[in-house]
């Protein structure tokens, strides 16, 4: 059982594919570390189909998210289902504080906490999210059987999210602002195929109503005479940006867009902290599964190389 106030070697904050490969390989190095994380497998849960990761010709997100998981805890991984709220520097170490209040400090910290979805910022979807409004559409999308769903935006994350949405739905409409959508075209002629699909270009969501639940968005256009537009719930799939909310008192250098600035061997200008993944500038910006894992794996040997130098 392991005691708040123990000083930890490494504190791995994330559980997604950058944070279980650091997990896995600390592990390996006899490297005493804990995770915290509210879900395992970050993102890839998020991923209907996964058909790049080496191995694995076809896989659901979540199966490789399983697998992931029993992989590292397998090793023995003291993983602690809790979300970070705030990171400070307690004197030479690191503390983590919980949304419960309750607080660990470590020497090192891996931070692998991902990218967070983009909200739309229209009246209505604060309120309703969890009501009809949702972020996930593999999460959500079973809800939806014989329902009717829109999906708003266009790139390749909001088109995969309506043909899971069409698995259950009985009609997925997909709402985007140009004349034709961004992702790749064969998503494209997939929807156009799909009696189920239909597609509303040129229009922006500016209000999502309901009561209790959703009950149909507001267009900035007309569609049948009409901008309001009935539907059952809500997929908000518009892009994501880091999150470094939790770190603001640690003065982490960070670029343009707000990703950690982070040197070959993942260490960041905040000695000890570390950053991986999606979060990070490295891998050519290129946000992967593999490339999560990779720089994930990359912290773990530079931490393990620090230590042995002692
Ligand atoms: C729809 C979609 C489809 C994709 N398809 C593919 C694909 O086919 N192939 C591919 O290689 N990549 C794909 N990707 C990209 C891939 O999923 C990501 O690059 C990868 O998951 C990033 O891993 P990560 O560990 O950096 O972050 P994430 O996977 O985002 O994991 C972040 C983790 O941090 C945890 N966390 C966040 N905040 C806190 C906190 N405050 N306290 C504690 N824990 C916290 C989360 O719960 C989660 O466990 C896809 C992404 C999306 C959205």
């Amino acid at each position: 059982m392991l005691k708040e106030k123990e000083i930890q070697e490494v504190a791995i904050i994330g559980g997604g594919p950058a944070g279980l490969a650091a997990s896995i390989y600390l592990s390996r190095y006899k490297v005493s570390h804990i995770i915290f994380a509210t879900e395992i497998g970050g993102f890839m849960n998020e991923t209907h189909k996964i058909e790049n990761y080496p191995g694995f010709p076809s896989i659901s997100g979540f199966e490789l998210s399983q697998k992931m998981g029993e992989h590292t805890k397998s090793l023995g991984a003291n993983i602690v289902a809790q979300e970070i709220e705030k990171v400070v520097k307690e004197g030479d170490n690191f503390k983590l504080i919980t949304f419960n209040k309750e607080e660990f400090l470590a020497k090192k910290v891996i931070y692998a906490v991902g990218t967070i979805s983009n909200k739309l910022g229209v009246p209505g979807e604060k309120e309703l999210k969890g009501k009809g409004v949702s972020y996930c559409a593999t999460c959500d999308g079973p809800f939806f059987k014989n329902k009717e769903a829109v999906v708003v935006g266009g790139g390749n994350s909001a088109a995969v999210a309506v043909f899971i949405l069409a698995e259950h739905a009985n009609k997925v409409t997909l709402i985007h602002r140009g004349d034709k959508p961004t992702c790749e075209p064969s998503y494209i002629d997939e929807m156009n195929a799909n009696p189920k699909i239909s597609l509303i270009p040129n229009a922006n969501v500016v209000e999502i109503n309901g009561e209790d639940r959703v009950e149909s968005v507001t267009l900035d256009t007309e569609v049948d005479g009409s901008s309001a537009y009935k539907t059952d719930g809500v997929f908000i799939e518009i892009g994501s940006g880091p999150n470094t909310s939790l770190i603001t008192d640690l003065n982490v250098d960070l670029s343009e867009r707000g990703y950690i600035k982070v040197n070959p061997d993942q260490s960041t200008n905040v000695e000890n902290f570390y950053a991986v993944g999606d979060i990070s500038t490295n891998s050519n910006g290129f946000r992967q599964i593999i490339t999560a894992g990779a720089e994930g794996a990359i912290a773990a040997i530079a931490i393990f190389e620090k230590n042995r130098k002692k």
